[in-house]
């Protein structure tokens, strides 16, 4: 057998199951495997997995190409003349109330892997009111080089200063390469700094790389519904911008002491010029916290049915929970699609997963398999959600989760 796969560094993200061309690769129990008569030795799966953890004991005819050491920047091929002057991987670090998103440091390993390979800078530029405190980590997670413009005006995220200042930074400084985290805020503020650059922007990639010929940013993504993987090129236009989910990329050590060049520009712009005010903020709850930071999720599906929802929920307060849903449930109208889990909802890994009358289907699979611990409840005991649970009830979810929500509240009391 060619692919061999290290279990102990596959993350089960499932990336190299969806590209392999001839469904040679499952999960079981979390980790990629593969079927050595339907491989065809392809390499598919070795150029996508983001952790290495795939290796093919023969060389691929694309990778004789490849420099022999990775140590060495892979790509040494001058940048055509247009985007010469543009130079430099930035990873935008997105903070709220000063607390950066995980996102950003995600991204930060996965923008140092670009940045590697382009033999280029990488910075990471902080936004915000009193984030000075955030330098140091942007370092600790692998910048080179940090840009910051810290203004009362950006203490709580507004589109138009927020616009104002990545746009006045990427126009002075002229990164080839911006990424940012696909959040709320990261969905808004990216969209809006591609639009006033008129460059392209690829939202909600799962895989990215650099083209050792041409430099460009490889952004890969689920097209057409998640039935194919599209990679997609931005050839013109700069800098190139792509925005990718939260715990999509592996979160990357921290490396203490290191540090490099920090960058303060003033934002420019006075409260007076920016016509939106904030006149509450109102903070949620558990229940309300985002999929993607909660650490439980107690998680519904078509089996729950409209009457046993709010148990569901009930469920979910007694833990500090939030509540995520299978596209069945999304669809009868019982949760919103910002709840959604799975391949076209979010991606998550809190430390405890309920999966209550969730069948287990793979596009479900993909968004909550690294859970930590996972507790499955469903009345059918072949469900394939069992496969991956790490605990199983089987019965009926109206009579399990208010004995688990009565329990629960003792315990907790
Ligand atoms: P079902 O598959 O109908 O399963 C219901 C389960 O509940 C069954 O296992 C049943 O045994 C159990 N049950 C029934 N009654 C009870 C009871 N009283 N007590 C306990 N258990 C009970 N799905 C997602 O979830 N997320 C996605 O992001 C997503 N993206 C998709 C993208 C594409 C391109 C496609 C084609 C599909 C996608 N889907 C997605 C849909 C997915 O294929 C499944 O259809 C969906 O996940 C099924 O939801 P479910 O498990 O709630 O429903």
């Amino acid at each position: 057998m060619a692919v061999e796969i290290n279990a102990k560094a596959c993350i089960g993200c499932g990336i190299c199951v969806d590209t392999c061309p001839v469904q040679a690769l499952s999960l079981v129990d979390g980790v990629s495997v593969v079927d050595p008569k339907q491989c065809v030795d392809c390499g598919a799966c070795v150029k996508v997995c983001p952790t290495n953890a795939i290796t093919l004991d023969k060389p691929l005819a694309a990778q004789k190409k490849q420099p022999a050491t990775p140590a060495e920047p892979a790509v040494k091929k001058a940048a055509p003349a247009a985007e010469g002057d543009y130079q430099g991987v930035w990873v935008f670090v997105e903070q709220m109330e000063g607390e950066a998103a995980p996102v950003s440091w995600e991204l930060m390993g996965e923008g140092r892997k670009l940045a590697d390979k382009l033999g280029v800078e990488l910075a990471g530029v902080i936004l915000g009111a009193q984030v000075e405190h955030l330098v140091p980590e942007a370092f600790a997670y692998g910048a080179d080089k940090v840009y910051i413009i810290d203004d009362p005006v950006l203490a709580r995220y507004r589109t138009e200063p927020y616009l104002h200042g990545l746009v006045k930074l990427i126009r002075q400084y002229r990164p080839e390469i911006v990424l940012m985290g696909a959040t709320t805020l990261g969905r808004d503020l990216s969209g809006t700094v591609a639009t006033e650059l008129r460059t392209g922007l690829t939202a909600d990639c799962t895989v990215l790389d650099i083209n050792p010929e041409t430099r460009l940013l490889e952004q890969t993504r689920p097209a057409f519904g998640g039935n194919i993987m599209a990679t997609i090129l931005c050839r013109t236009r700069r800098p190139q911008m792509a925005t990718v989910r939260p715990r999509v990329m592996a979160m990357p050590p921290r490396q203490e002491g290191r540090s490099g060049q920090v960058i303060r520009e003033e934002l420019g712009l006075k409260e007076e010029e920016i016509q939106t005010k904030v006149l509450e903020y109102i903070t949620a709850g558990a229940a309300g916290v985002y999929l993607d930071k909660a650490e439980i999720i107690v998680a519904g599906g078509r089996g729950v049915g409209a009457k046993n929802w709010p148990l569901l929920e009930e469920l979910a307060r007694v833990l500090g929970g939030t509540v995520g849903a299978s596209r069945a449930a999304v669809e009868a109208g019982w949760a919103s699609p910002a709840q959604q889990v799975g391949q076209t909802g979010y991606t998550v890994r809190p430390k405890v997963y309920f999966a209550v009358g969730i069948s287990g289907a793979i596009q479900h699979l993909v968004g909550m398999q690294t859970s930590d611990t996972i507790v499955a409840i469903n009345n059918d005991a072949n469900a394939p959600i069992f496969k991956i649970a790490d605990y199983g009830i089987v019965g009926d979810a109206a009579q399990i989760l208010p004995a688990l929500v009565e329990n629960f509240k003792q315990q907790l009391a």
